[in-house]
């Protein structure tokens, strides 16, 4: 047994074991540099905050292992779908985050929709999405991670399996409201 490298202790430390992606310490170097850029350039920027629906009663009934199974599953669709510019964290327990660069609203939610027909068509569970983009009145990545959630929590509240639009004066566009 010998002594870790540093190129491996940097990757240990930037990745779930459980799903092979990207963590959040990952996620947060990531977004910053993109953030950044796309304030500099005025780019466009989206991000897609997304969680498992029910997941607490999949693991009731399937148990723990199966439930870390699932979520290893679910992870590999979202790579399998999501465009090779983006970039895909497991954010947390069950919430995954992807990055989108020059990606505006629109395309965005349609990323997202694509995400979620995958995820219920391939696996036995369903997510549910929120996504933001860069605007001139969002102060910091932070508040823009904060829009996704908060549209990620409207999109849980209105039933689930959907996809939902974070927007400053909460109209919705046509892609997210299906039509
Ligand atoms: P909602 O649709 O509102 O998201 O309901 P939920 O049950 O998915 O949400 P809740 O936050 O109540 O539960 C999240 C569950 O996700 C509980 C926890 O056991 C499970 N979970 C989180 N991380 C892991 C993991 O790494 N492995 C397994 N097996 N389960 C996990
Ligand atoms: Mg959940
Ligand atoms: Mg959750």
């Amino acid at each position: 047994m010998g002594y870790r490298s540093v190129e491996e202790t940097r990757s240990i430390s930037l990745h779930d074991p459980l799903t092979g992606l990207a963590n959040r310490r990952s996620m947060v170097i990531h977004l910053e540099k993109r953030f950044e850029e796309a304030r500099r350039y005025e780019g466009k920027l989206s991000l897609i905050m997304l969680d498992i629906d029910h997941f607490k009663k999949y693991n009731d009934t399937h148990g723990h292992v199966a439930g870390d199974k699932m979520l290893a599953k679910v992870a590999n669709v979202l790579q399998r779908e999501i465009r090779s510019a983006d970039l895909l964290f497991r954010y947390g327990g069950e919430e995954f985050l992807a990055i989108l660069p020059h990606t505006d609203m629109t395309m965005a939610c349609e990323a997202a929709e694509r995400l979620r027909m995958a995820v219920e068509s391939d696996v036995g569970v369903t997510i549910s999405l929120g996504v933001a983009s860069c605007r001139e009145t969002i102060e910091d990545k932070e508040s823009l991670v904060s829009l996704a959630d908060d549209a990620l929590y409207r999109a849980k509240q209105k039933g689930r399996n959907r996809v939902e639009g974070a927007f400053d004066n909460a109209r919705v566009c046509n892609c997210c409201a299906g039509i």
